[in-house]
């Protein structure tokens, strides 16, 4: 992953993923700069809670990057923004993403959001190549929202939501996947669950994908559900119409 301040080391891997096979990262934030300060984040408590967007890496080096790898012929089924920050807080993610639909090996790209900045149109329209987009809605209801995403004081779940159906109205054709990260007590109670199917109802992904801690977060109280009690919680949301995975280690 980039480390702080490093510019030399943005792409990273490819790495295994479970869900997107060789999956080649790039990491443009500093270090933990963030939109949300998740109690389940594996990077740590975050150390720069900001909504603002701007170049804090020179994107237009990160083709160079990509196409040296590439060059290696090691095989790549998605180039990931990911890292250990909000991808979207960087601007100018379709030079990356418009390089490697150009390259045209089959190489797909994913963006993994926390969707905070989906609601600016600006932002929309740089993913608008994008192949797959796996945002995260981790509340129910603007409580849950806050409790587990403690997210920058500008950030609502409603903001949120409107950014997650603008992006599925105006790029049907990308493939979305909602995550949704399970944190028992807050919001898996049958009450949670049926607002969360009527969320999904107006945003309408191809797919709700369940997580659930891994490795330490954040805080060390998140409890790590039973595989019952996720299937149980997929069970709801199949019932309801949808198609669901969990992705967890459970
Ligand atoms: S959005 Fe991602 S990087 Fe940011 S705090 Fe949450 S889990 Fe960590």
């Amino acid at each position: 992953m980039a480390t702080q301040q490093d510019f030399k080391t943005a792409v990273f891997g490819p790495l295994k993923s479970r869900r997107l096979g060789n999956s080649l990262g790039v990491g443009l934030l500093p270090y933990k700069t963030c939109s949300h300060d998740c109690i389940y984040c594996e990077c740590g408590a975050t150390t720069c809670l900001t909504t603002e967007r701007k170049n804090y890496y020179p994107v237009e080096t990160i083709p160079a990057q990509i196409d040296a790898v590439v060059a290696k012929n090691v095989p790549i089924d998605y180039v990931t923004f990911s890292g250990m920050g909000e991808p979207t807080l960087q601007c100018g993610l379709h030079v990356i993403i418009d390089h490697v639909k150009n390259l045209n090996c089959g190489i797909k790209t994913c963006l993994l959001t926390n969707a905070s900045e989906l609601y600016r149109q600006e932002v929309r329209a740089e993913l608008k190549n994008l192949d797959l987009i796996v945002p995260s809605l981790d509340g129910s209801n603007e409580e849950e929202f806050r409790q587990i995403n403690r997210p920058h004081p500008d950030v609502t779940l409603a903001k949120t939501m409107e950014g997650c159906i603008a992006f599925r109205k105006e790029y049907p054709a990308i493939a979305m996947w909602l995550e949704v990260f399970i944190v028992p007590g807050i919001n898996d109670s049958p009450a949670s669950l049926e607002r969360f199917t009527a969320l999904f109802r107006q945003i309408g992904p191809d797919k709700i994908q369940l997580n659930s801690l891994d490795r330490r977060g954040a805080v060390d109280w998140i409890r790590v559900p039973a595989r019952e009690e996720m299937e149980k919680i997929a069970d709801c949301f199949q019932n309801a119409g949808f198609c669901v995975e969990i992705v967890g280690k459970v």
